[in-house]
């Protein structure tokens, strides 16, 4: 069936496509451009390409870069406390999902600006137009006038969905469920969460416990199985030369042939302390929990959870799960010894700051530790560890 109605003779389907693909735009704007370009400097991108997200975002969403930027900058600075403009830890789930927006609006104050808003555009068209106060929403009263042209009523709408777009996928669903619901890759110090492993409807932003372990990394999957759309735009710009300076979170290295600890090794371990001790909870805890058929008949109903307790620290246990795991530990004595290391290994990175030696000593006792326990799975652990550089080959002398 075909409509006639605003300039267009359409099929029912094509509106749908056209809202889908608009609001697929304004998506890579908002990750590319304003998150990870804008906000974390994790990538330049070429001019004309910055200029044309600016204008889309004016155009589609009424956005204001330096807004947004130290909005968010404030959220990574603050996260989880009362100065973060929107933890849903501190706020509650309901009032980050529904208010979002106006979460975003009041957290817009002057200091914010001035604080975290460096670096943002300040050009004549930021100022006059698409920062002015009614230049600002010029853009989206063209966008209105665009769509119904195009498509007649119903082009408003499709204005509407476009207005809700962003209100709902990232103000309410990312800053709100991400930070409450989902799985965790690394223990970062706040509740980011992975929403899904792929990244697609949001544009990679549904990785969310990723990002906020490598806030400056310009990718956001980690995991084999995680799948980042932003970070495949990213590429198809670099390879248009259209994006450069692209960062990856920590730059370390592993070498084959090192065993020895010295401050290269300890301190490429401590800049890739997340990744260690999440490979730690799957290579050496998940294992043990899985191999040893003991554990699984004595914890019974609790089996399950295990895995999530002892990647714990002890404070986060309540007191009737406190004396639970102490029983349990009694019977599986290797399993506490994991634990412990588990621990002490978590300790280690608190050094970082301290003087150089000390992180050097602390690490090879923890090493030394690991392979005394009997353990093979310890013991590859530590021999991994030791293989840590911050030299991508060998240095001879
Ligand atoms: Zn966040
Ligand atoms: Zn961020």
């Amino acid at each position: 069936m075909t409509l006639a109605s605003g300039l267009l003779q359409w099929h029912w389907w094509q509106p749908l496509l056209y809202t889908l693909i608009l609001t697929h735009f304004t998506i890579v704007s908002v990750t590319v451009y304003l998150h990870r370009h804008s906000a974390h400097r994790a990538l330049d991108l070429h001019p004309a390409v910055a200029h044309l997200f600016r204008f889309w975002l004016w155009l589609t969403t009424s956005i204001k870069t330096k807004e947004w930027t130290a909005i968010h900058r404030r959220h990574h600075a603050k996260c989880e406390t009362v100065a973060d403009p929107h933890s849903p830890q501190v706020l509650g789930l309901r009032k980050v999902l529904l208010e979002g927006s106006e979460l975003y609006k009041e957290a817009a104050d002057a200091d914010t600006l001035k604080r975290f808003g460096n670096g943002t555009p300040d050009d004549w068209l930021e100022r006059n137009l698409y920062s002015h106060r009614f230049g600002n929403f010029s853009g989206i009263a063209l966008m209105a006038l665009i769509n119904i042209a195009l498509f007649g009523p119903i082009g408003i709408t499709i204005w509407a969905i476009q207005m809700l777009w962003i209100p709902f996928w990232a103000a309410g669903i990312i800053n709100g469920l991400a930070h409450y619901w989902g799985y965790r890759n690394f223990e970062s110090p706040d509740a980011a969460r992975n929403i899904s492993p792929l990244g697609i409807i949001i544009g990679g932003e549904e990785l969310h416990n990723n990002h906020h372990t490598y806030p400056n990394s310009a990718k956001l999957s980690s995991r084999w199985y995680e799948f980042d759309l932003g970070w495949a735009y990213i590429q198809l710009f670099k390879a248009l030369g259209l994006a450069s300076n692209i960062r990856r979170g920590p730059v370390v290295y592993r070498q084959a042939d090192k065993c020895l600890i010295d401050a290269d090794t300890a301190l490429a371990a401590a800049n890739d302390r997340f990744r260690i001790m999440a490979q730690f909870k799957r290579q050496v805890l998940s294992v043990h929990l899985r191999q040893d058929h003991r554990i699984r008949a004595s914890a019974g109903r609790h089996y399950r959870r295990l895995n999530q307790w002892l990647t714990q620290g002890q404070e986060q246990w309540d007191e009737a799960r406190q004396e639970w795991m102490q029983e349990f530990f009694s019977k599986h004595p290797e399993l506490h010894t994991l634990y412990h290391l588990k621990e002490e290994l978590d300790q280690l990175w608190t050094l970082r700051t301290r003087s150089k030696d000390e992180l050097v000593e602390a690490f090879k006792a923890w090493c030394d530790k690991a392979e005394n326990a009997g353990m093979q799975t310890l013991a590859d652990f530590s021999a991994m560890l030791k293989q840590y550089s911050l030299q991508p080959v060998p240095v001879r002398s």
